[in-house]
C-alpha cells in the first residue's frame, strides 16, 4: 500500500472512498463534513438518516452520490479534552476501522482528512503521528488497499505530514 500526501479539498478526489470526519449523528456539520455533504448532494444525508448514527471511533460506509469518490466512509473522531480521556486510542480506532471497512468492501484507494484536527481540537502533530502510525502498521501487515492518501487542507498540515512521513523526528 502506498501512502501519499495531497493538499487540497478532499471532495475533489476520485478515489474509491473518501473519509468523512463526521459527528455521531452522521447528519452533517461544519468543516470537512459540511463540504462533503454539499458536494455529495441531499441524497447523502437522506441515506445517513437510515444509519442511526455512529459511536466515536467507529466507521460507516455510504455511497458517494454526486462526489467523484465512489463511497464515503464516515468516522467519528474524538473531541480533544486534554489527552487523558482515551483520545489517542479513539483516533487510532477511526483510522483502523475506516481502513478495515475499505478492505472489507474490496476498495483499492482511500483518502483521509485530518480527523479531529479542526473543530474537535486535536493537536495537529499528535494526530498526524497517529494517522501515519496506523497507515504504516497496515502497510507492514500487508493490505489489499493499493493507496491511502493523507489529505492536508492547509500548507502547514502538508508540511507536517511530509516531515513525519519522511521519518524525521519531531521538532523539539
Ligand atoms: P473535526 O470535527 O473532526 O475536527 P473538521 O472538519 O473541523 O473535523 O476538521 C478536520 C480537518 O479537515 C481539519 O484539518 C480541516 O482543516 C480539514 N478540512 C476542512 N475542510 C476540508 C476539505 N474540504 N477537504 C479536506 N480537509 C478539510
Amino acid at each position: 500500500m502506498n501512502i501519499e500526501i495531497w493538499q487540497g479539498d478532499i471532495t475533489r478526489l476520485a478515489v474509491d472512498a473518501i473519509v468523512n470526519a463526521a459527528n455521531s449523528s452522521l447528519l452533517g456539520g461544519g468543516g470537512v463534513d459540511g463540504a462533503i455533504h454539499r458536494a455529495a448532494g441531499p441524497e447523502l444525508v437522506a441515506h445517513c438518516r437510515t444509519l442511526g448514527g455512529c459511536p466515536t471511533g467507529e466507521a460507516r460506509l455510504t455511497p458517494g452520490f454526486r462526489l467523484p469518490a465512489r463511497h464515503v466512509i464516515h468516522t467519528v473522531g474524538p473531541v480533544w479534552r486534554g489527552g487523558n480521556h482515551g483520545e489517542p486510542d479513539l483516533l487510532a480506532a477511526c483510522y483502523r476501522n475506516s481502513l478495515a471497512l475499505a478492505e472489507a468492501h474490496g476498495l483499492a484507494s482511500i483518502a483521509f482528512p485530518a480527523i479531529s484536527c479542526g473543530i474537535y481540537g486535536y493537536p495537529l502533530e499528535q494526530a498526524a503521528v497517529i494517522a501515519i502510525g496506523e497507515l504504516r502498521r497496515l502497510r507492514q501487515s500487508g493490505s489489499s488497499l493499493e493507496k491511502a492518501v493523507l489529505v492536508a487542507f492547509s500548507r502547514d498540515m502538508a508540511v507536517l505530514y511530509e516531515r513525519l512521513l519522511s521519518g524525521e523526528s519531531p521538532a523539539s
